[in-house]
């Protein structure tokens, strides 16, 4: 018998601070789009922000994608790592500059805790250039464990968050 396989809602949240990082956030959209088994749904604006961590680096562009996925959670990580590594990145100092980070914001409404990965993603939920564009793109969503995002976003300061 054939069975279709599930598709699960996963929001994906993209990052880049080097060699034309708005360029690298389109760039990566379709890549991600064009992974079977992953369907875009939506794409929120380009936000321009602060680097977190080591500030002796270049600002960011950042925004958040929602798919529609076949793949599991970690068939999903390994799929964005493999366009990191196509794009690019070369993994040096803890949040240090990156041509692109693409992260697992949300994999439907699973909590997902293994070695490789742990979901919702872990600084999702005080982070200004997710919260943001996340809430751009679904207004409505609740993130386990952790509350509506409505009121997530109150505690949330812009932090110099620009949308482009
Ligand atoms: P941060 O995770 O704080 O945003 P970062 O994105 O710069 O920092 P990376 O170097 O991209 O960190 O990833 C470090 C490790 O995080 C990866 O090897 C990956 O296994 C792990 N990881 C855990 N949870 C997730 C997730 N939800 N999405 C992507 N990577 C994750
Ligand atoms: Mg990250
Ligand atoms: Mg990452």
């Amino acid at each position: 018998m054939h069975t279709t396989p599930t598709k699960v809602i996963a929001y994906i949240g993209l990052g880049s601070n080097l060699e034309n990082p708005s360029e690298q956030i389109h760039s990566a959209r379709a890549a991600i789009a064009a992974v079977t088994g992953i369907a875009e749904q939506g794409f929120s604006s380009l936000y321009h922000s602060a680097p977190m961590g080591p500030q002796d680096q270049p600002d960011y562009v950042n925004a958040v994608m929602a798919v529609t996925t076949e793949l599991s959670p970690l068939e999903l990580l390994r799929a964005l790592q493999a366009i990191e590594n196509s794009h690019g990145r070369v993994r040096a100092e803890r949040w240090g500059a990156r041509t692109l980070d693409l992260d697992i914001l949300l994999y439907g409404e699973q909590v997902i805790e293994l070695p490789d990965l742990t979901i919702p993603h872990i600084g999702m939920t005080e982070r200004e250039f997710v919260l943001y564009p996340l809430h751009e793109i679904a207004p409505q969503l609740d993130i386990p464990n952790k509350g509506k995002l409505v009121e997530l976003l109150e505690h949330c300061p812009l932090a110099g968050l620009k949308r482009l």
